[in-house]
């Protein structure tokens, strides 16, 4: 497997949630493939993935610079499941997808 670095971005997005953020594979739950890896920041469940903070794919690191309609499905690149829903997060205005239940697993990333 390739070596990539990340550097864990801290923004006050981060701030809000407290000290911990973790890089996490988020997993197609149906085929296990890695859909995206992703910062998660603070404690509790994975119910949404913020665009600012997918590391990998780079096609989908640069969806947030997309106006949101643009945004396509979250879906699993390798079983074609349907993952998730883009929308707007609105008490932090952040584009984000909305996971539906039990789509993904997470997996520690360590890097
Ligand atoms: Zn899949």
């Amino acid at each position: 497997m390739k070596k990539t670095s990340f550097s864990l971005k801290k923004d006050k997005y981060k701030a809000a949630r407290g000290g911990h953020s973790r890089l996490l594979n988020v997993c197609c739950r149906k085929c296990e493939s890695v859909v995206v890896v992703y910062q998660k920041d603070g404690p509790g469940n994975l119910r949404r993935l913020y665009l600012d903070r997918i590391f990998e794919p780079v096609e989908m690191a640069g969806l947030q610079a997309l106006n949101i309609k643009d945004v396509p499905v979250l879906k699993c690149k390798k079983c074609s499941a349907a993952l998730g829903t883009p929308y707007i997060y609105i008490k932090e205005k952040r584009k984000a997808f909305r996971l539906y239940k039990d789509s993904v697993t997470k997996r520690l990333n360590l890097i």
